[in-house]
């Protein structure tokens, strides 16, 4: 099959574009390197069923594509709230861009959709029937409100158009290639831990996540892409920690004489958050199979191996300025 990776140069895009590319599918990767990097998917480059374009998915574009993965859009807080109304054209006018796209060449649709659409939740754990507890005008609004309009969207070109959709629900994710300026929890406190800085706890560390590792739910992605039911399915990892938890065990896996500190809470924190899975269970035959420690293990090398190499050969590793 032709596939198109949108966002395919970040971090889970990547991990899903080597999958694809294993596979044997010709695949095209749309970016335009707000967080994503062409060092992610060096490998390919001379690769004839390989090809990378440029590209901004606020602006529409013609090609000729049998599926759609969509994932375009900054996931870590620090980056999508930089530019809060880019953030939300990425998530409105891109996924309009992608459905129509996926509406005239007749493609199954892929929305890479969060968590965060439950907001701060008030049932423990989410399932999909859940309709969530969103603020409309804080600083997280942009991506929640944001992916909950592409969510609408999707739904609307399924009923009105017959577009083939797939709605995925990602719990936090993590792994190899996160970036160590990315601004999210795990790649923090490995980071931190790494340089011997401070390892920073937002709040008391007593507001909880699950962590999935990213192999496994890029596995969960393609289930869902080459199945029957359209969604919305949680895909996460059910195993839920505390952020004090997080950092301890890294403390431990990296630098037991690392220091942790406590700083001030964001604004509109959720909670608590884990993911009910029977639906994916049910419907995709699937669970993760990576605990926390295996997968923080490889993530822990991968940064270790990069911070070694990086700082002066890897001219291609650099977060590039978000246009408006
Ligand atoms: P990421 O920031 O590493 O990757 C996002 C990619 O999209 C980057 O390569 C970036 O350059 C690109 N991009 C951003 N805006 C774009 C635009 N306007 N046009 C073209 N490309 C653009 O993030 P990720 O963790 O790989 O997340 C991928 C997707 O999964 C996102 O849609 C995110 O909302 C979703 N998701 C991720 C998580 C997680 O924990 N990682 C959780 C829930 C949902
Ligand atoms: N967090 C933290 N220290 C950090 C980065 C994040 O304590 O250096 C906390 C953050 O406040 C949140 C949790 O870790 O409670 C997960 O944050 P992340 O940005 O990874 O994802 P999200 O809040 O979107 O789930």
């Amino acid at each position: 099959m032709r596939i198109l990776v949108t966002g395919g140069a970040g971090f889970i895009g990547s991990h899903l574009i080597d999958r694809l590319m294993s596979q044997g599918h010709e695949v095209i990767c749309l970016d335009n390197f707000y967080t994503g990097n062409k060092a992610n998917l060096l490998k390919w480059f001379s690769h004839p069923y390989f090809e990378l374009v440029r590209h901004d998915v606020t602006d529409p574009i013609r090609l000729e594509i049998d599926q759609i993965y969509h994932l375009a859009c900054p996931a870590s807080p620090v980056h999508y709230q930089y530019n809060p109304v880019k953030t939300i054209k990425t998530n409105v006018m891109g996924t309009l861009n992608m459905l129509g796209l996926a509406k005239r060449v007749k493609a199954r649709f892929l929305l890479a959709s969060t968590s965060e659409v439950y907001g701060d939740p008030e049932i423990h754990p989410q399932v999909e029937e859940y309709r969530g507890n969103v603020n409309p005008i804080g600083i997280r609004s942009c991506y929640d409100e944001g992916k909950r309009v592409a969510e609408t969207l999707a739904f609307d070109y399924h009923r009105q158009n017959d577009v083939e959709i797939r709605v995925a629900r990602i719990f936090n994710t993590y792994g190899p290639r996160m970036l160590e300026n990315d601004g999210r929890v795990v790649s923090n406190f490995v980071a931190q831990a790494l340089k011997g800085k401070p390892v920073t706890i937002y709040g008391d560390g007593s507001q909880t996540r699950s962590f999935c590792y990213v192999s496994d739910l890029v596995e969960g992605l393609m289930r869902l892409m080459n199945g029957e039911h359209i969604g919305p399915v949680n895909l996460g990892n059910p195993e839920e920690y505390t952020i004090l938890q997080l950092a301890q065990t890294v403390q431990e896996m990296v630098n037991p004489d690392s220091e942790l500190r406590f700083e001030p809470l964001p604004q509109d924190d959720p909670r608590r958050r884990k993911p009910d899975i029977t639906r994916a269970r049910s419907w995709l035959d699937w669970q993760p199979t990576v605990p926390l420690r295996e997968g923080l293990k490889s993530t822990i090398e991968d940064f270790r191996t990069r911070m070694n190499t990086e700082t002066t050969e890897n001219p291609l590793h650099v977060v590039s300025s978000p246009n408006a």
